[in-house]
């Protein structure tokens, strides 16, 4: 989390006209997917499928690589400005924003040919890459005590163990697999000895590898996935064996600035929408805005929320210089999330009764932008974080 950004990651920032223009065409893209379209699949449970794909086909998912391999080349904070403008608009790009980011494994740490083979397919949408698997039921935020395992045998890894909150999983061609491969006792440090392989999750399918959907509070695909004796070829292990601890870290500051900017999409919808019925609802004869107790909270969450956005910029920029942004990384995704949750009880207060009505798309928004303060990082992780690398208290775990 502290690492800086490699080469290939450091595209040139993007102008200001790049972004506005790039803003301007999410939105006109997310248009086509209005609340009706969102309130149908939380409904149903069913995965935005059409969204994803003109989402793909316009080449926003792709904003991330390189334009060698087939992607538009952008800088993070255009990618972000992406992630913001689909949720501002009402969206939810969990449904696909990992093909943005899980990439960049590859693109740090592949082989010439992995990069030839997966690089171009994902940027195109052929390959889906939208799951990505570490998270697993008995180790929760302790990565490194995972015990799913992937022994080599001749030209493949067998891999047996378990995975939970494998999101998309029944919506993607590959994952990203960390695994044990040297067992805990044996490696130098507890987080030596885990490795990192591309799965073909349609080659494994029913031979080895089980999806199983979890039904959640929010529309996530979320998954567990099961390992029973599935055969990786070894040529699908990215970089060296046992360091895929590091990999993933790598990947870490990118994920949590863009999840930060979803946060802030999802901040300035609520606040839009909570002024606007502020404005027009009236209630003892004057509208409920002219109202302290209803204006102060929605300043508040604007407040909150613009502080946020400054800390996204202030990590996206030290990203896209390839300084070292782990702190900043941590913040903005820790700032935006709590903005986001600020905003969403604001707006449901500001709406009382109505803000409990499906059709307001306030209840569902809600319940989206509270899976922040957990994933892909929980807030006291990232506190901890902070006290440990920038304040230098004791590491607390
Ligand atoms: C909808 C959804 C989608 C997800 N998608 C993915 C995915 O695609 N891939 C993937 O790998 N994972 C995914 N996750 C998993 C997610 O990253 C984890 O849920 C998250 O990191 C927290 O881990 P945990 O649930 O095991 O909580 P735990 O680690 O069990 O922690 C439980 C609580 O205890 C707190 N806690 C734990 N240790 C400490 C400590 N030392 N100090 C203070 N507090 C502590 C945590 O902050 C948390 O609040 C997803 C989760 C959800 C809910």
């Amino acid at each position: 989390m502290t690492g800086t950004a490699p080469a290939t990651e450091q595209a040139a920032a993007s102008s200001g006209e790049q972004i506005k223009e790039i803003r301007a065409g999410v939105r006109a893209l997310s248009a086509r997917f209005p609340g009706e379209y969102w309130r149908e699949k939380d409904r149903e449970r069913a995965y935005p499928t059409e969204f994803v794909r003109a989402l793909t086909e316009a080449g926003y998912l792709a904003a991330l690589i390189p334009e060698e391999y087939g992607g538009s080349g952008l800088s993070l904070g255009a990618a972000a400005a992406i992630l913001e403008e689909v949720q501002r608009s009402g969206g939810n790009g969990a449904a696909c924003h990992a093909q943005m980011y899980i990439m960049g494994t590859i693109l740090r740490h592949g082989s010439p040919a992995q990069k030839r083979a997966y690089l171009p397919k994902i940027a195109t949408g052929e390959l889906r890459l939208q799951a990505f698997g570490v998270t697993e039921p008995t180790a929760g935020t302790d990565t490194s005590s995972i015990s799913t395992t992937a022994i080599r045998k001749g030209d493949v890894y067998i891999v047996n163990g378990q995975k939970v909150w494998t999101s998309r999983a029944e919506h993607s061609d590959l994952m990203l697999l960390l695994a044990r491969t040297t067992p805990r006792d044996k490696a130098r440090s507890k987080t030596e000895g885990l490795s990192v392989f591309v799965v073909d999750m349609r080659a494994a399918l029913g031979k080895g590898l089980t999806i199983r959907p979890i039904r959640t509070m929010l529309n996530h695909a979320t998954t567990e996935v099961f390992f029973d004796d599935m055969a990786v070829p070894a040529a699908n292990l990215i970089g060296e064996e046992g360091r895929g601890f590091r990999y993933i870290l790598d990947g870490m500051n990118a994920e949590r600035i863009l999840i930060a900017a979803e946060c802030l999409g999802d901040a300035r919808w609520f606040i839009d929408k909570a002024s606007a019925y502020a404005k027009s609802r009236v209630v003892f004869g004057r509208p409920i805005g002219q109202n302290q107790g209803i204006q102060f909270p929605i300043a508040r969450a604007y407040a909150a929320s613009e502080a946020a956005a400054l800390m996204i910029d202030k990590a996206a920029g030290l990203f896209e210089h390839g300084q070292p942004c782990g702190a900043e990384a941590n913040m903005a995704k820790m700032l935006a999330s709590e903005a986001s949750w600020q905003a969403a009880d604001m707006c449901l207060q500001t709406h009382g009764g109505f803000g409990f009505a499906e059709e307001f798309d306030i209840e569902r928004k809600f319940r989206e932008t509270r899976l922040y303060q957990v994933a892909p990082i929980s807030t006291n992780l990232i506190l901890a974080y902070i006290a440990e690398h920038v304040l230098g208290l004791p590491r607390s775990y």
